[in-house]
């Protein structure tokens, strides 16, 4: 693994005197060329983290650090390091070329250096057309290209995005997000990429930061967090719909192992290592690719259908089954059920995923197979 390019050591934010803890003691190492997401809903911390990494907000405790550098006592403008956020902070009434050429024109940079730099960040970004015409003929996707080339010119060391896509349409986010992955493959950068939108995470970065309630729960590789997420907040936020998550406990009778939901019980002896696992109050996690609707009498549960919603060629049937809404994934091509109708649920049992109820972690039992949210293109 190459060094660390960056590093947030136990770092802190208060705000309000210690009342609102936004950036609870979150330690991150992120290595030169990676691209990592933060990930997590609104309000978890996200913005402040990148907002202390930039300089822009002082952390009431802890360390960042660049190179192995501390950079908390470095100014803002003096880090290096890039920040894009949503709203474009693009001058409308400028030229895009004045527009791409302000950062180092405030820097005083020689004319000539400052016009090389923008016409290789032009080309790289495909703009190399618009550099005459003011800002604000450009559209929504262009706006942000040239949001992004004015920090690229710069040549920050680290490049820290801001949800840069959602003001965009879906069309034109697709196209961004292709094109940022082309940037990061052709220039190296290292990025840190803050969304709420896991799909974008997935398909943009290496590493995923899931983040709740100002505290990092788990960073994994993208190919990775799926298939094993180590904690229930991840399991119960990724994927469309979420993994079902199912309170329960582990109960051992007759040399066989149960998991006693209160509304149904699983025979777990023939997928799992007895040996290893103590009674207790466990949380189950089932992909609802992992459950199969079968005919009343015949499954492992039973419940009523609430709701079903086609999407392209899947369905998401949910089921009531103990006062839980319930989702299953389902080939579209097959005979929807009706809602209100009474059907059994069948688990498979070589795809469950299982936590501690107090610690809320990754038990690690068996391995898993099905990777339960490809990321979309
Ligand atoms: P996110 O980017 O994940 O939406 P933020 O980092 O913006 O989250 O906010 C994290 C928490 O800190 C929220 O509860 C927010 O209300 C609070 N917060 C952010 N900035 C301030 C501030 N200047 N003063 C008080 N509370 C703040």
């Amino acid at each position: 693994m190459s060094k660390p390019k960056l590093e947030l050591v136990a770092l802190r934010k208060e705000y309000d005197n210690g009342a609102v803890v936004a950036v609870d003691d979150i330690d991150l190492t992120i290595s030169a060329g990676e691209t990592i997401a933060l990930l997590g809903s609104s309000g978890c911390g996200k913005s402040t983290t990148l907002n202390m990494i930039v300089g822009l907000e002082q952390p009431t405790s802890g360390d960042i650090h660049v190179d192995g550098q501390s950079v908390v006592k470095i100014p803002a403008g003096k880090r290096n390091i890039g920040l894009v956020f949503q709203d474009y902070a693009v001058f409308t009434s400028m030229t895009v070329y004045k527009n791409l050429a302000f950062g180092l024109e405030i820097r005083k940079k020689p004319r000539r250096e400052i016009s090389k730099a923008v016409f290789e960040v032009a080309e790289l970004l495909g703009i190399t057309e618009r550099l005459k015409i003011p800002a604000r003929e450009l559209g929504g996707s262009e706006l942000q290209r040239v949001a992004i080339g004015r920090t690229l010119v710069t040549k920050p060391d680290i490049l820290l995005l801001d949800e840069p896509l959602s003001n965009l349409e879906a069309e034109s986010r697709l196209a961004m997000r292709r094109e940022l992955r082309r940037l990061q493959q052709e220039i190296g950068l290292t990025i840190i990429y803050v969304t709420h939108d896991q799909i974008e995470a997935l398909s943009l970065a290496n590493k995923i930061a899931v983040m709740n309630a100002g505290k990092i729960v788990q960073v994994e590789l993208t190919t990775e967090i799926c298939r094993r997420p180590g904690h229930v907040f991840v399991a119960g936020f990724l994927g469309s719909p979420p993994m079902n998550l199912f309170q329960g406990r582990f109960k051992h009778h007759a040399d066989q192992l149960y998991f006693e939901h209160g509304v149904f019980s699983l025979n777990l002896s023939s997928t799992l290592n007895l040996v290893s696992i103590p009674s207790g109050r466990v949380i189950l996690g089932v992909g609802p690719e992992s459950l199969r609707l079968v005919s009343p009498g015949s499954g492992d549960a039973s419940g009523l259908v609430s709701r079903v919603e086609t999407m392209g060629s899947e369905r998401v049937i949910t089921v009531e089954i103990g006062g839980q809404a319930v989702h299953i994934l389902d080939s579209a091509a097959v005979l929807p059920p009706r809602t209100e109708e009474a059907v059994d649920i069948a688990f498979d049992l070589n795809t469950l995923h299982i936590f501690d109820a107090d610690s809320n972690l990754r038990i690690d039992l068996h391995e898993t197979k099905v990777d339960h949210c490809e990321p979309a293109n």
